[in-house]
């Protein structure tokens, strides 16, 4: 009986390799991105992040 799980081991390959920002399967080209623009938005949103912190923790002394 010739069943075997083809269809598992190839969603098992694909599955390890996924887009963070929209879930997509990544490109080889954008890793581990599914595209350049989801890589952008992934680096905007960690530069935004870390632009909000230490700004007001600086500011906050001279207010009082
Ligand atoms: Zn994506």
């Amino acid at each position: 009986m010739p069943a075997k799980p083809k269809k598992a081991a190839r969603a098992g390959k694909a599955a390890a390799k996924r887009c963070p920002i929209c879930g997509k399967p990544a490109t080889e080209a954008s890793r581990p991105f599914c595209s350049e623009r989801c890589r952008d938005v992934d680096l905007n949103r960690w530069l935004s992040n870390s632009y909000v912190i230490p700004a007001a923790k600086d500011d906050d002394e001279d207010a009082e």
